[in-house]
Formats: C-alpha cells, sequence, structure tokens
C-alpha cells in the first residue's frame, strides 16, 4: 500500500452521530451513506452508524443498496431518487425501499409484486419546493392516495427534500416545512392506520430548524464532520471524519530560477529544497492547487509550487530543510501537530462545497479506518 491515504476515524463519526441523535430525539436518525458514504467508504461507515443505533440507511442509487446488502448489512435501505422500472426487481430481490415519484412507475411496479408475490416496501417522494424529483402534492393527490390503497406494496415512508436549507433567509424553507406538515396532516386523515415514516430534515434543517424533524432525519454531510458549506454558520462542534495523508519520497535541491513542473508554472526565487508528494488529480488532489495550495509536514504549512500533476506535486522547503526528511508525512487536509488544514478551508479555496473534497478523494487511495 502507497504512502498517500485517506484515515477515516469512526470516533469522529460516532460522536457526530451521537450528537445528532441527541438533538433530535425522539426522531430516528437514517444515515446517508450514498456515494461511498461521501467517499468514506460506505460499507465500513453504515457498520459503525449501526452499531450505534441507526436503523436506517439512505443511498442514491440500487448498486449502492446491493453493495451494503452483500456486506451482510440488513437495516433498512431506502433508494433516493428516481428510477427506471427495468431496475425494480433488483429493489425486490435485495429489500430495497423504492422511491415512488411518477406515475409512469405504479404499472410496472404492481406487475412485477403479483408476479413475484412479494410485497414491495415503497416510500412516496413529494416534492415540496425542491423542484426535481417527487409527487407535486396539489395536482397528484388522487394518485397518491391511490398508491397508498394499493394492496401490491407497502407505503413505509412519506418524505421530501429541502432545497434552500442552508440559506440565511429562512422563508423558503420555513414554507417547505410547513407545506409537509399539512400534508401529512392530510394523509393521517384519510389515512389514519398507516402511520408511514414522515422524513423531511437533511444535515443544514438539522442544525437549524427543529421543527423540521417529523419521524425521522437525513443527515449526510454532518456526519461526516462539515458544515454544507464553508460559509454556513456552524455552531454545532463538529469533527472532521477524513484526514487526507501522504509522505515525502523524493527531495532535492534547486537552484535560484528554476522551473518547477509542467509548463514552467513555478520559478525558484532562491536556492531552495522541492519536496515530491506522490499525490495528484488521480487521487482527488485538484490541480486548481497549483501554485496556491498548502500542505502541512511537521505541523508548519508549506506551499504546493509548481502544477499539481496526476500522480505527483511539488512543494518548496525552503532554502534550509530544518528538520524535514524523506518519508515524513504530508498532510494534504487534516490536522498535524497545532495546525489544521480544514476541509472547509479545502472547499473556500476550490470554491466548492464540503461535499466535493471528500468524494473526490479517488478510489486509488486506500482508506484506512481507525477504530
Ligand atoms: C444526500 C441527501 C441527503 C443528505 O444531505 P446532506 O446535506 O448531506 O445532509 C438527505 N436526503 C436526500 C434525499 C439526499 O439525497
Amino acid at each position: 500500500m502507497g504512502p498517500t491515504r485517506a484515515y477515516i476515524s469512526h470516533k469522529n463519526l460516532i460522536h457526530n452521530l451521537q450528537l445528532i441523535q441527541n438533538n433530535v430525539a425522539p426522531a430516528t436518525v437514517m444515515g446517508v451513506v450514498k456515494a461511498d458514504a461521501y467517499g468514506h467508504g460506505s460499507i465500513e461507515v453504515a457498520k459503525t452508524l449501526i452499531a450505534h443505533g441507526v436503523n436506517y440507511l439512505g443511498v442514491a442509487f440500487p448498486e449502492e443498496g446491493i453493495e451494503l446488502r452483500k456486506a451482510g448489512i440488513e437495516t433498512h435501505i431506502l433508494v433516493f431518487g428516481a428510477h427506471l422500472p427495468h431496475f425494480f426487481p433488483q429493489f425486490l430481490d435485495y429489500n430495497l425501499d423504492i422511491t415512488l415519484t411518477d406515475a409512469g412507475q405504479l404499472q410496472p411496479l404492481r406487475e412485477l409484486c403479483l408476479k413475484h408475490k412479494v410485497q414491495a416496501r415503497v416510500q412516496i417522494k413529494i416534492d415540496t419546493g425542491m423542484g426535481r424529483v417527487g409527487f407535486i402534492f396539489e395536482k397528484d393527490r388522487d394518485l397518491i392516495f391511490q398508491i397508498i390503497e394499493e394492496k401490491a406494496w407497502q407505503v413505509v415512508g412519506i418524505y421530501s427534500h429541502l432545497s434552500s436549507a442552508d440559506e440565511e433567509d429562512t422563508h423558503f424553507t420555513l414554507e417547505q416545512i410547513k407545506k409537509f406538515q399539512t400534508i401529512k396532516e392530510q394523509i393521517n386523515h384519510r389515512f389514519p392506520d398507516l402511520k408511514p415514516i414522515y422524513h423531511l430534515a437533511n444535515s443544514a434543517a438539522i442544525m437549524r430548524f427543529k421543527e423540521s424533524y417529523f419521524d425521522m432525519v437525513r443527515p449526510g454531510v454532518m456526519l461526516y464532520g462539515n458544515p454544507p458549506s464553508p460559509d454556513f454558520d456552524l455552531k454545532w462542534p463538529l469533527k472532521e471524519v477524513m484526514a487526507f495523508k501522504s509522505k515525502i519520497t523524493l527531495i532535492k535541491k534547486l537552484a535560484a530560477n528554476q522551473p518547477v513542473s509542467y509548463n514552467r508554472r513555478y520559478y525558484t526565487t532562491q536556492t531552495t529544497y522541492i519536496g515530491l508528494v506522490p499525490a495528484g488529480y488521480a487521487d482527488g488532489y485538484n490541480r486548481k492547487f497549483t501554485n496556491t495550495g498548502q500542505v502541512l509536514i511537521k505541523g508548519r504549512r508549506y506551499p504546493v509550487i509548481g502544477t499539481v500533476c496526476m500522480d505527483q506535486f511539488l512543494v518548496d522547503l525552503g532554502p534550509e530543510l530544518k528538520d524535514v526528511a524523506l518519508g515524513d508525512e504530508v498532510v494534504l487536509f487534516g490536522q498535524q501537530g497545532n495546525e489544521h488544514i480544514k476541509i472547509i478551508e479545502v472547499a473556500r479555496k476550490l470554491e466548492t462545497i464540503p461535499y466535493e473534497i471528500t468524494c473526490w478523494v479517488s478510489r486509488r487511495v486506500p482508506r484506512i479506518h481507525l477504530r
């Protein structure tokens, strides 16, 4: 195994989970583990979450749910999003909750359930303002009631998604919450014995809107210790779960005025030592860090110089080597000594959100699970 690795702190994962559980109770927690648990490793993350009381998992695609089932995970799994009917047999084979989002899904699923003699578990997705997946309640009310009455499947959940819960202006989110509450009341009035799980809140809503909790919350990014955006006013003491690290594999001395890396985007200004880090954009270390990135070595910040390559990049170690040596740990993000390159710092620099930073860490980088 090479020196470039992503370290996953299950201690911090449990810390974040318990923080959520303590704040949202009696609502329960669905662990959102789509996209390989935002790059952290979905099977390992799911196992830890389940061991600490999580009884529902959320993924984006059936194959993500199947991967968890094949690893022996038996907890309920909801697959978000809209899926073509020819994928439905997979949902039945692996007992995954199907999200119903469109009238065209109903007849194929009905026929499949009758043929397989199984009652599918379905959840109805309602679009309360996201403008993406889901039925529009006002327009599709009768259809939704028909879905609930259908015997070929069992409606176990009804949910919606918030589009703007991280924004300073709370108006739109409060409207979405109110809309979902009204829909819940109408369905409960008509079907008092149904008792589906109602759920709405993502991470931003969990941290900002108690009225969004309903029966279950769906945290993703905050489980992994990050706020939804670098500018989010984070009041919860979340702890980052992933640290991205490598080692110096080459040190050499360059004279002043020497070009460094592809296309000579950097020239040394003095005689200096440069260190090679064997990680590049193919590992998820963004090429935009060319001449702008920073790393930690021996608890101090060092600048990335020259173009970030596919498999390596260079740092300027300065005219004196001090205590830096071959094989020293290099932190791309994470903590070292008293210094911390936070994932939000990286996200801000790359003009993106923390989600993307951990998702970018590619398959080539082994995940080391620290328990
Ligand atoms: C990804 C996702 C979540 C989790 O969102 P975070 O912002 O990461 O908390 C919740 N619900 C749905 C439907 C999602 O797709």
